[in-house]
């Protein structure tokens, strides 16, 4: 911590519109690991396209079975002090707009207002029918999958998926669409805990510096945009963000 810290706390405090991007390294510190990591007990799952989903029984079975397995360890996170420190300046109306490559519902859960919060990649909290496209709290499907049935159906019949965009599956467009606009009208913009690899919206922090809006990236591990960015800060996000937010709302 120090004088990148100090300079974001102080733009923060000015900013009239400021956007923020979160990504998985804000949730580590709540207990949810890169769950296909080397060694990892779920490192013998392969992402599941979309495409396989549909067109295959084994690949629904398959996905289910790490679906269901990792969900006991999302359900039972806790948001940590950079989500209830992001949640605190929003509530105080200095962050514009929130969105999250996250689908653990945490941002949701520390209190951060819904109405300012794009879950860009879906959620894990609820479930689609790819039939009729009902949908239903993730617990609804859970208990099918808990209690014996290796794909959970719908009552329709089709398959029941959690909510979250899989590989292959396009992003909604209003999300996306909104999530561009607000980054393109920025003056302050906050990428955290995200390595800003994931396209189309890594995207958001190009056009956040082509509108001159002030860039800090907020993560322990590199990032495509380290060098053109206003500030890098490398230090824990739930260290960090509290500080920022004592600062900003002081
Ligand atoms: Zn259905």
């Amino acid at each position: 911590m120090g004088r990148d810290l100090a300079e974001l706390a102080q733009r923060w405090r000015k900013a009239e519109n400021a956007v923020v991007l979160t990504g998985a390294g804000l949730s580590t510190a709540s207990g949810i690991p890169d769950f296909r990591s080397p060694g990892g007990r779920w490192e013998r799952y392969q992402p599941v396209t979309i495409q396989e989903f549909t067109s295959s029984e084994e690949s629904r079975r398959e996905y289910w079975s790490y679906k269901g397995e990792t969900w006991a360890v999302i359900s039972e996170a806790q948001p940590n002090p950079a989500h209830l420190a992001l949640a605190s300046i929003a509530n105080a109306a200095r962050i514009e707009l929130l969105v999250t490559q996250n689908v653990d519902g945490l941002h949701e859960r520390s209190g951060f207002p819904v109405d300012r919060l794009i879950n860009i990649h879906g959620s894990d909290s609820a479930v689609t029918c790819l039939s009729c496209n009902r949908r239903e709290p993730r617990a609804h499907a859970q208990a099918l999958w808990e209690s014996g049935h290796k794909i959970p159906l719908c009552e329709c019949g089709g398959p029941w998926k959690p909510a979250t965009i899989s590989f292959g599956q396009g992003l909604i467009e209003t999300d996306l669409n909104k999530s561009f606009e607000a980054a393109a009208a920025c003056d302050l913009f906050v990428a955290a805990g995200t390595s800003l690899v994931v396209g189309p919206i890594n995207e958001m922090f190009s056009m956040a510096r082509r509108t001159g809006a002030y860039t800090a990236i907020i993560t322990g591990s590199e990032t495509p945009f380290d060098g053109q960015a206003s500030c890098k800060i490398e230090d824990p996000l739930e260290q960090i963000l509290p500080a920022i937010a004592d600062r900003v709302l002081a």
